[in-house]
């Protein structure tokens, strides 16, 4: 998508350890118009696969998933962070690594609404090792979901987790593929 690389390009800023923030726009202030148009290109892309439900993960997720979801019609549900001891048994849970934190955590997604009948759309702000991805498939699949594919902001391709996922049959549709970055030398979409 043009207009979310020229945004990237523009206001998107390299930091050590490969994290691209992009705080200005897309997961802290939150640019509405470029949302908006993220979330209707997702969505056309998903248009014709019956999804139920778009399901993300807190908090960075959650913006683009409303925005999907506004689009396809269907509500947008996020799994929550829990604290491992505090796992009931109302929840379908996975256990994820965080990217951003370095540390593993608990997401929680509540049984009363992801079941068997659903067929749910994965959204995120990011895809980079595709951990996040990975948990929220495992949630799914617990819950006997089926999951029609994923829907992503920016996919740091260099990092390989948006091709393993796809060589295990994943269809994912990201809006931006960085193919490499540098804080010297910037941002170099595929
Ligand atoms: P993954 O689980 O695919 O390794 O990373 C995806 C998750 O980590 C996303 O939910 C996102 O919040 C976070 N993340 C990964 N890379 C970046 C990055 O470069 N910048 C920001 N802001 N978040 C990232």
């Amino acid at each position: 998508m043009q207009l979310l690389e020229e945004r990237i390009r523009n206001s998107g800023k390299v930091f050590p350890g490969d994290v691209l923030k992009v705080d200005s726009f897309l997961n802290h202030q939150l640019d509405i118009e470029l949302l908006d148009a993220i979330g209707a290109e997702i969505a056309a892309r998903y248009g014709d696969c019956g999804v139920t439900k778009v399901l993300t993960s807190e908090a960075s997720g959650i913006a683009v998933a409303c925005f999907v979801a506004r689009y396809l019609g269907c509500p947008a549900l996020f799994a929550k962070k829990a604290k491992t001891s505090n796992i009931s048994s109302n929840v379908w849970s996975a256990v994820a690594h965080s990217y951003t934190h370095n540390n593993d955590y608990t997401m929680v997604v509540s049984r009363e609404y992801l079941g068997a009948d659903d067929r749910v759309l994965l959204v995120d702000d990011f895809l980079a090792n595709g951990c996040a991805l990975r948990a929220l498939t495992a949630i799914c699949r617990e819950a006997g979901a089926e999951v029609v594919g994923a829907g992503i902001a920016i996919e740091k391709a260099y990092q390989g987790g948006g091709d393993e996922l796809r060589a295990e049959g994943l269809r994912i549709e990201s809006m931006a593929k960085i193919a490499s970055m540098d804080e010297n030398d910037g941002i170099t979409f595929c």
